[in-house]
């Protein structure tokens, strides 16, 4: 039986370690279980999950085919190294995913951080192999999140996240944003775009022979709360990358495996990245799964020169993730859920739109697909995010929990902003309920501010 002990500065701390949380001392309700789009606490209390948990959870919860999936194979074997064996799994999986994608090569991990890493590594890899070992720095937006470890924070226009770890991080968050919201000031979409890629330009002129890549989310998620860029800015960006010979690498952890009414958001502009990185949808919630999709050019270059690449972790690959990633493709397939997620987009987008005319604090509505996001101000003319940044998104948050109904708070310190992205199985009803819902949340809060 363990005992109470006393700490240095003579505190008693009770037997057995506490889990550290996401917010010290912050009440939230403990799950139970889940049912379709539903999720239900250890009081009975429902909630519609209205943002896939972390955007995350995109067949709902509780799917039969998908657990039927992850029994088979842990009844097979769970976990095999990749160094050791070849899974039949994660070779199935990777055809599939590149037929679903376009993509030749598919290099699998657990996490969206792991795979930023991997995309980052496998480009130093590429130069290296190509005999310029200097070229080391990469381009992102300058609101933006890309992962909690240092390469994916380094990259991040997350102030809020990277506070803790700065003295570690490279400043790679630089470019403009595609924020039109705060950036655009008045500039119409084309005006726009060449501001941005202008300024892309120049940030690459200073990098000069150390540029190595620009790293993008084609709509951004967590920093931001769903920014879309001007149509013509992924293919303007993508010009410039080609133009320059630098690897293109979108970050699709969030918007991939069909979120945005498209297997990946770059096919709606028709761009194809030299890598991609997957993950959060990949295993939708079942298992800890993520990839990094790979073009021929940068496994050429690798082919050519060492053939190998080393660098992994211990669970990447394993035939259980990979397994259940592979039932996920199945029904994305199978259920015609990328159309679904478009159908069902087009409603939640013209719901969402209905709401901002009557709720004031909304400030805008955007996104594409089933990844919408909501931009919150306390004075709609001046755009002003209230003070201080974050307590509009925590507010609508909790109100939204207390009408039962999940969002996502996506602020990285320079706005409020929540994520609305109900799993890809919603159906016309759901989204309904899910409107009415958030109805009732707008309305709860202004009245309590008022
Ligand atoms: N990249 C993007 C675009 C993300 O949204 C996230 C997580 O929110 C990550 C990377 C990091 O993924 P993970 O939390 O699975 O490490």
């Amino acid at each position: 039986m363990p005992q109470a002990t006393t700490t240095r500065s003579g505190r008693m701390q009770p037997a057995g370690s506490r889990l550290i949380k996401f917010f010290f001392g912050e009440e939230l309700p403990f799950v139970s279980h889940g049912r379709g789009v539903f999720v239900y606490d250890t009081d009975g209390r429902r909630y519609l999950d209205g943002c896939s948990g972390a955007v995350t959870a995109n067949l709902g919860h509780s799917d039969p085919e998908i657990l039927r999936a992850l029994h088979e194979q842990a009844e097979r074997i769970t976990f095999a190294h990749r160094g050791t064996f070849h899974s039949e799994q994660s070779e199935a999986l990777a055809e599939r995913l590149g037929a679903m994608t376009g993509y030749p090569y598919v290099f699998l991990c657990n996490s969206g951080s792991e795979a930023v890493e991997t995309a980052l590594r496998l480009t130093l890899q590429y130069w290296r192999e190509r005999g310029e070992p200097n070229r080391s720095q990469f381009a992102s937006h300058a609101v933006s999140y890309h992962g909690a470890t240092l390469g994916g924070l380094s990259l991040s226009g997350h102030p809020q996240r990277r506070r803790v770890a700065e003295a570690l991080l490279h400043e790679f968050n630089e470019l403009t944003p595609p924020y039109a919201y705060r950036f655009a000031e008045g500039r119409d979409d084309a005006e726009f775009t060449e501001l941005l890629v202008n300024h892309t330009a120049e940030v690459l002129d200073a990098h000069g022979p150390a540029a190595a890549g620009v790293v993008v989310e084609p709509v951004g998620g967590a920093a931001g709360g769903a920014i879309t860029p001007p149509d013509g800015y992924l293919q303007a960006l993508a010009g410039l990358c080609r133009e320059r010979g630098l690897p293109l690498i979108a970050d699709e952890v969030m918007t991939g495996m069909g979120r945005t009414g498209m297997m990946l958001a770059s096919q709606h502009w028709d761009v194809r990245p030299d890598l991609v990185v997957l993950g959060k949808g990949m295993g939708a919630g079942y298992a800890p799964v993520s990839a990094v999709l790979v073009s021929e050019e940068i496994i050429d270059a690798i082919a050519a020169g060492t053939a190998s690449v080393t660098n992994g972790h211990t669970y990447g690959g394993n035939p259980l993730g990979s397994a259940v990633a592979l039932a996920v493709l199945e029904a994305i397939e199978s259920r015609g859920l990328v159309a679904n997620a478009a159908e069902r987009g087009k409603q939640l987008r013209a719901g969402l739109e209905a709401l901002a005319r009557r709720h004031e604090v909304i400030g805008e509505v955007r996104g594409l697909g089933l990844l919408q996001g909501l931009e919150l101000v306390s004075d709609r003319v001046a755009r002003s995010p209230g003070a201080p940044i974050g307590s509009l998104t925590r507010a609508a948050t909790f109100a939204a929990r207390d009408q039962g109904l999940l969002v996502y708070p996506a602020t990285g310190g320079i706005n409020n902003a929540i994520l609305v992205a109900p799993p890809l199985t919603v159906t016309a009803e759901e989204i309904d309920l899910l409107l009415e819902l958030l109805d009732a949340s707008f309305t709860s809060l202004t009245s309590e501010e008022s």
